[in-house]
């Protein structure tokens, strides 16, 4: 923890910050470990404050030992003494997390106080969020006990789906067996999606019937301790028709492809391309609407971004899924999604289910 706060530090000068207010729940946890719903971080080069409400201020002294933890009271007095004491005056804040209304509110309350007439507020975005796409070795190890339990859900459950079950009864299957696998939770809604459901990159179960024959399409991610995993696999009960042997090659091969050729240096775009350009040969670019991945972590989203027009560049300990998917309407879809880790060879995937 105290490596990330040291590298978001190093990050002020560029802005010119002497402080910033952190108050991302992601981005809080991150840097101090601290998992209460409530709170935030004043962090200067000298001082580290976690503030919180008396809810969570015993629970904040042990899970974030390297801050100072201050209980907040109704009002922003808490803040203002603290920039008063820190005598800082340029302070970031998270542009893309805080809302309007607190924005104006702490606005007003550095105005009315006496002696912060030098103190302004800085709007920065995604300081944190690119500091998180790089993965230390104990997030990988709490990453991949989430990848771990999906990857045995997927495992598990699939060979006991049969016809005539609804999609909403798999989603429970499946999120039972995460966490019979250690999930604390689940990291999203879970997506079981049958036949022509599947034409919808984000179908929520419901309670279609699911029938022989068809593609069924189930993207699901466990939690632990934080962490997400995100894992798509498409399968069918009984045979296939022509059509899904034709479709789940392609996009296997795409996936593959995309895969086993990644390296660091490449752009999120030029990654995304390495998939895309194998479905638009086959004939279905126009089939394939999202992203290629994206990356995940302490949230199922976040960054690095891969996809058309991404512009970061991919680098060593980064982590994101790989899912390309072709989807026909009326038909139904494909999508195999995989998440994996860059080193400086390549990838790795870490989940490991069957495709
Ligand atoms: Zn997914
Ligand atoms: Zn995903």
């Amino acid at each position: 923890m105290k490596e990330r706060v040291t590298r978001l530090v190093a990050h002020l000068p560029e802005k010119e910050l002497d402080a910033i207010l952190i108050s991302s729940p992601n981005n809080r946890r991150y840097l101090s470990g601290f998992t209460g719903s409530a709170g935030y971080l004043f962090i200067t080069p000298q001082r580290q404050v976690l503030f919180t409400d008396s809810r969570y201020t015993e629970q904040a002294g042990n899970e974030s030992p390297q801050f100072e933890v201050i209980r907040t009271e109704p009002g922003l007095g808490w803040l203002t003494d603290a920039l008063k004491d820190t005598g800082v005056r340029r302070v970031g804040f998270e542009s893309d997390v805080m809302t309007v209304a607190s924005y104006n509110r702490l606005l007003d309350a550095i105005k009315e106080e006496e002696g912060l007439g030098g103190t302004s507020l800085i709007a920065t975005f995604g300081i944190t969020d690119e500091l998180r796409a790089f993965k230390d070795q104990d997030e990988l190890a709490q990453l991949q006990k989430a990848i771990d339990a999906s990857d045995r859900a997927m495992e598990t459950v699939c060979p006991a789906i049969q016809a005539g079950m609804t999609e909403r009864e798999v989603a429970w299957r499946m999120e039972a067996a995460m966490r019979e696998f250690g999930a604390d939770n689940i990291s999203f809604g879970t997506i079981v999606a049958a036949g022509p459901n599947g034409a919808m990159a984000h179908h929520r179960a419901d309670d279609t019937v699911i029938r022989a024959g068809e593609p069924i399409v189930i993207d699901m991610g466990a939690r632990v301790n934080g962490y997400c995993s995100d894992i798509t696999r498409t399968v069918v009960v009984g045979e296939p028709d022509e059509m899904f042997h034709k479709i789940y090659n392609i996009v296997l091969g795409a996936q593959l492809a995309a895969i086993n050729t990644v390296r660091p240096g490449l752009t999120g775009e030029e990654c995304d391309a390495l998939s895309r350009d194998i479905i638009a040969d086959a004939g279905y670019g126009d089939n394939f609407g999202h992203s290629l991945g994206h990356g995940v972590g302490l949230a199922v989203h976040e960054s690095p971004r891969v996809g058309p027009r991404a512009e970061n560049v991919l680098r060593p300990n980064m982590v994101f899924t790989i899912e390309p998917g072709i989807y026909l309407s009326g038909w139904g879809g494909v999508r195999i999604e995989d998440i994996v880790i860059l080193g400086e060879d390549g990838a790795t995937a870490l989940s490991k289910a069957g495709k």
